[in-house]
């Protein structure tokens, strides 16, 4: 059964990577094609252990309803369409010296932030 249940945590990790930020429904619909034993319910329970386990990071903020799911844990920001919901990572800038001046500011032990940057994508802003 742990081996069933790791097997299991890892194939929803391998999609969510490869997918990029799927909202839950779009990770549980590609994962059903390739494995059609596989429950919503346990795709929904293994994100969650995932991100109990900072294994993953939900993006919220999406318009259209949908949260998203990000393996990618280095510290990156992510642009979000507000018409299409398009998320996208940003890989460029971030800035460490904010968690630094917080961390002097208030005394806190900063691990690091996270901030979404909303507008039109490209197709979405003509
Ligand atoms: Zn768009
Ligand atoms: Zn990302």
């Amino acid at each position: 059964m742990i081996r069933r249940n790791t097997k299991q945590k890892e194939a929803v990790k391998a999609e969510l990577k490869r997918l990029g930020h799927p909202t839950a429904e779009e990770l549980y619909t590609a994962l059903r094609d390739k494995y059609p034993e596989m429950s919503k319910a346990t795709v929904y329970r293994n994100l969650r252990i995932l991100e109990e386990n900072n294994a993953i990071i939900r993006v919220i903020g999406a318009i259209d309803g949908g949260e998203r799911f990000d393996a990618d844990m280095r510290p990156h920001y992510h642009f979000i369409c507000l018409k299409c919901g398009l998320t996208a990572d940003i890989d460029d800038g971030y800035m460490k010296s904010a968690d630094v001046g917080i961390e002097e500011k208030f005394g806190y032990k900063v691990v690091g932030h996270r901030t979404n940057f909303f507008g039109y994508c490209g197709k979405c802003k003509e």
